[in-house]
């Protein structure tokens, strides 16, 4: 026998309101009470309650009415996406992205810059000036913040204060986390990709399992399973970077040879060549041999990866990263080589590319705060 303890009031009060929030912003339309209503098969009176409690929290409008001519016109619920929102700010070695963005995980205000990491309190309270600026010159509201989600390429510790292995910005040891502790609101530490791929996954309306593949200088991953995102024993899950391709192949900057992130980082396209990415994929297009035969070497080796993943983990493989804006117009090429390696898969289907592009990993950081306040609501 399960030994189930009956949910209290407050409970089962808390979880039909997150029923009726949920049922308003799957489609974020205006709609009737009486709609609403048989929706969710929930009395009117319960109903009422629950939007009254949703109207106090500013997350609803309903002093709108329908159009309807004739008799008494039905007031519509309207979700508010503007009513909360969460600020991503994503660091690395040179520059620092900021968004906000809203319950509807639409960005609000975005800005990219250059700036340099370290990790003092120094540098903390610059960012936490930065983030004041941004908050005051897009004229975001702070009693609507729910807070800042801030990523670094890296290992972070389960106590979200300790950087325990970062390369590309110096962490070769745990240390712990010097500058965050200077923003004034609520704040998470978290690896990059887990964002990247969160952020994916949360503007899925399907929200099934996936894995992340994040191709920027740094390669990594996350993985997201039965809606949740799987961290690991000791949180280095899903660092895709450093599976190894090529024994004994190309250093990679984690010391050891022959990892992916040596093979398939923007790097090799970019800084290895001493040219820019947008210029390596316009010499692509203009035919120039020597980035051809790079671009062969990377299909190559990108394909593998994805066809080893897939081989694992079954599900569906998004591609994110600064790679993921080049990537959708070779798609037949990269699909067609993973057949051959996997003849027995004749479902390529699998594969897709990140909607947010270079912002994937900020707007993630961010919607981490959204996806709690959904929880709890
Ligand atoms: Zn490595």
């Amino acid at each position: 026998m399960f030994d189930q303890k009956p949910f209290s009031t407050t409970q089962v009060r808390r979880q039909n309101r997150n029923r009726v929030y949920r049922q308003l912003t799957a489609t974020w339309e205006p709609i009737t009470k009486q709609d609403l209503a048989t929706q969710l098969s929930m009395s009117l009176p319960t109903l009422t309650q629950n939007l009254n409690e949703l109207a106090e929290m500013g997350l609803i409008d309903r002093s709108v009415t329908t159009s309807s001519t004739g008799g008494r016109r039905p007031r519509l619920i309207m979700p508010l996406p503007d009513a909360r929102f969460a600020v991503g700010a994503e660091v690395t070695s040179r520059d620092l992205r900021l968004v906000a963005v809203n319950l509807r995980q639409k960005t609000m205000a975005y800005q990219k810059q250059d700036l340099s990491f370290s990790n003092t309190e120094a540098y903390g309270v610059h960012l936490a000036q930065l983030i004041e600026t941004f908050l005051d010159e897009n004229q975001l509201d702070r009693e609507k913040l729910l807070g800042v989600g801030v990523t670094l390429p890296g290992i972070i510790g389960p106590d979200q204060s300790t950087i325990e292995y970062a390369p590309t910005i110096g962490v070769h040891t745990p240390v712990p986390c010097r500058f965050i502790r200077a923003i004034p609101y609520p704040t998470r530490l978290d690896n990059d990709a887990n964002c990247g791929g969160f952020g994916e996954w949360w503007n899925r309306t399907d929200q099934q399992s996936m894995a992340y593949l994040s191709l920027s200088r740094g390669v990594g991953g996350a993985l997201l399973i039965a809606g949740e995102l799987y961290d690991g024993v000791s949180h280095r899950a899903a660092e895709f970077g450093h599976i190894c391709l090529h024994p004994g192949g190309r250093l990679c900057e984690c010391g050891r040879q022959g990892c992916l992130e040596a093979y398939c980082s923007s790097a090799r396209l970019s800084d290895d060549l001493g040219i820019s990415l947008e210029t390596f994929f316009q010499r692509l297009e203009e035919g120039d041999l020597q980035c051809q035969a790079v671009w062969h070497d990377y299909l190559e080796d990108l394909a593998t990866a994805v066809t080893t993943l897939h081989t694992v983990l079954d599900c569906p493989i998004m591609i994110g990263g600064s790679m993921s804006q080049f990537l959708p117009r070779f798609r037949t090429q990269l699909e067609s080589r993973i057949r051959e390696l996997d003849p027995l898969s004749n479902r390529t289907g699998f594969l897709t590319f990140c909607l947010g592009y270079s912002r994937s990993v900020c707007i993630g950081a961010a919607t981490r705060f959204l996806y709690e306040f959904v929880s709890r609501l």
